[in-house]
C-alpha cells in the first residue's frame, strides 16, 4: 500500500526485532492515517526536495517492539507520527540540515542521531522542536 508518491506502509512496518521476537507489528487504522499525514505533509516534501531515495530504517512501533527496542513509552513511532529515516550516501546532519532550513514544512520534533534524523509529524499541533540526541551533543 502506497502512503504517498515514494513511500509504502510496508518501509514503516518492517522490523527486524519484530520478526526475531515475533511480535505482529501490524498498525491500527488510526496509526495508518498518522502515517499517510507524516509521508504527505513531510515525507514526500524531504524526498522531492532532496531529490535521492529516503530510506525509513524505524517507522510505526507497536507497544510491544517500541517497549523491545528500550523506545519511550510516550514515542510517537508508537501512534505512526515518527520516522527515523536517512539518505543513502548523505551524512546524518547534512539531512537535518537540508530539511531545517526548509521553509514549506512543518514538523513536530527532528532529531539529530550520528547515523539517522527522527522526525515527527502531529496534526494541528507542531512544535518545530529541533533537538540534538545525547549521542551527538554528548550532554
Ligand atoms: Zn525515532
Amino acid at each position: 500500500m502506497n502512503l504517498s508518491k515514494d513511500f509504502t506502509l510496508e518501509e514503516f512496518v518492517r522490523s527486524d526485532t519484530a520478526k526475531r521476537l515475533g511480535i505482529d507489528n501490524t498498525p491500527t487504522e488510526l496509526a495508518v492515517a498518522y502515517l499517510i499525514l507524516l509521508c504527505h505533509f513531510l515525507l514526500q516534501p524531504v524526498r522531492n526536495h532532496i531529490g535521492k531515495p529516503v530510506r525509513v530504517t524505524s517507522g510505526y512501533r507497536c507497544p510491544k517492539l517500541n517497549a523491545a527496542v528500550s523506545g519511550v513509552s510516550t514515542s510517537q513511532h508508537t501512534e505512526g507520527k515518527a520516522a527515523d529515516i536517512t539518505v543513502p550516501g548523505m551524512p546524518a546532519c547534512d539531512l537535518f540540515d537540508r530539511i531545517i532550513t526548509m521553509k514549506e514544512i512543518e514538523f513536530d520534533q527532528i532529531i539529530l542521531y550520528k547515523t539517522f534524523v527522527h522526525i515527527s509529524f502531529n496534526l494541528g499541533k507542531n512544535r518545530k522542536q529541533i533537538l540534538y540526541s545525547k549521542e551527538v551533543s554528548g550532554k
